[in-house]
C-alpha cells in the first residue's frame, strides 16, 4: 500500500470539532478558539512497539493507549482536550488491518472525549511500529493545576487502584478527565500529577518542585485486584504493595489538598463517582524524602518506579 492510499484510508472518518476550520489534507490544520480567557495546553507522547506494547496486543487497544496517555496528561492539569495530531511510524511489511485497528481504537476514544483528530504524518520505521500523538487542550486562564503548589500538612489523594498494569490495564485505562475537572471546579487542588511511572517515582515529581516530603500509610494504598492476584500466585516475585508502589502505567491522579478539605472531598467524591475509589494515602511533610508507615513503624521509601529505560522490553 502506498503512502497516498494509506493516508486516504486513515483520514476517512476522523473525529472533528467546531473549532476545526481546516482539518487533514492541507499543509497545516487550522483551529479557531471559540472562548476567550483560555490557556492552551500542548503535549506530545509516543508508544513504541517492544517498549509500550507488543505486536500481539490488540491494535484497537494500542491506539486507545496512545491517545489515552496524552489525555491523562491533560487531565493531570485539569484541562480539556481539543485536537490531536498523529505521527505513525510503520515497518515495510506493515499489515493494513492492524493500522486500521490502531485508528479505530484511537478514534473511538477521541470521539468519547470530544477530541478532533486534525492530521498527522506517516513514515517508514524499520522493524517496529511507533505511534506518537501531539495533543492541544484548553484550560481557563491561570487555572491549570500544576505539579508545584503542595504545602506541608496537605492530604495526599489518589484515584482508582494501583499496581498490576502489566496484566492488561495499561492497554485499556480510562484517562481521568471528568474527575480532574470536577476536582478543580469544586476543591482547591494544590498540585496534581498523573501516575505514569509508578507512585513511588511520580510522587517525587510532585514533591521535588516544592522541596517537600511525604509520609505514606501502607495500609491505605489502594492495591488493584490484578496486583493482588499476581502476588498470590506461586510464581510471584514481589508483594502486592510493592507492585502498587512501583508498577508504572496506572494513569490515576495523584494530588494534594489542604487537610481540612479531606473529609468533604471524600463525601462529595462518593456521591459523584462511586464506585471509582478515591483514597487518602498520606500527608505532605516539610522534610524532604518519602517514608512509609506500617505496623512496624516508619521507614524510608526508595524510588523504584517503573522506568522505560531501566527495565527489559515487554516481549
Ligand atoms: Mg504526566
Amino acid at each position: 500500500m502506498d503512502e497516498f492510499e494509506l493516508i486516504r484510508r486513515l483520514t476517512r472518518h476522523l473525529p472533528s470539532r467546531p473549532e476545526v476550520v481546516v482539518g487533514p489534507g492541507d499543509d497545516c490544520a487550522v483551529l479557531r478558539l471559540s472562548e476567550p480567557g483560555q490557556d492552551l495546553l500542548f503535549k506530545t507522547d509516543a508508544v513504541v512497539e517492544g517498549v509500550h506494547f507488543r505486536r500481539s496486543d490488540r491494535a484497537e487497544q494500542v491506539g486507545h493507549k496512545a491517545l489515552a496517555r496524552v489525555l491523562s496528561d491533560v487531565a493531570a492539569m485539569a484541562g480539556q482536550p481539543l485536537a490531536a495530531l498523529v505521527t505513525l511510524g510503520l515497518p515495510e511489511d506493515f499489515d493494513p488491518t492492524y493500522v486500521d485497528g490502531l485508528y479505530a481504537g484511537l478514534n473511538a476514544l477521541a470521539q468519547r472525549f470530544n477530541v478532533a483528530v486534525v492530521g498527522g504524518e506517516t513514515t517508514r520505521v524499520p522493524g517496529r511500529i511507533i505511534l506518537s500523538i501531539s495533543l492541544l487542550g484548553t484550560v481557563a486562564r491561570d487555572r491549570a493545576v500544576r505539579r508545584v503548589g503542595s504545602k506541608p500538612g496537605d492530604a495526599l489523594f489518589v484515584t482508582g487502584e494501583l499496581g498490576g498494569s502489566l496484566e492488561g490495564h495499561h492497554l485499556e485505562f480510562e484517562p481521568r478527565l471528568h474527575e480532574a475537572r470536577w476536582l478543580a471546579d469544586h476543591f482547591q487542588i494544590h498540585a496534581m500529577i498523573d501516575l505514569s511511572d509508578g507512585l513511588a517515582g511520580d510522587l517525587r515529581h510532585l514533591l521535588a518542585p516544592d522541596g517537600l516530603g511525604a509520609e505514606l500509610l501502607a495500609s491505605a494504598i489502594p492495591i488493584s485486584v490484578p496486583a493482588r492476584r499476581r502476588a498470590q500466585a506461586s510464581t510471584a516475585a514481589r508483594p502486592a504493595l510493592v507492585a502498587a508502589l512501583a508498577d508504572g502505567e496506572d494513569f490515576e491522579l495523584l494530588f494534594t489538598v489542604a487537610s481540612n478539605q479531606a473529609v468533604p472531598l471524600l463525601d462529595a467524591w462518593k456521591k459523584q463517582f462511586h464506585p471509582l475509589r478515591l483514597t487518602c494515602i498520606g500527608k505532605i511533610t516539610s522534610e524532604p524524602g518519602v517514608s512509609l508507615r506500617d505496623k512496624t513503624g516508619v521507614r524510608p521509601l526508595h524510588a523504584h518506579g517503573y522506568s522505560h529505560f531501566a527495565e527489559p522490553e515487554r516481549n
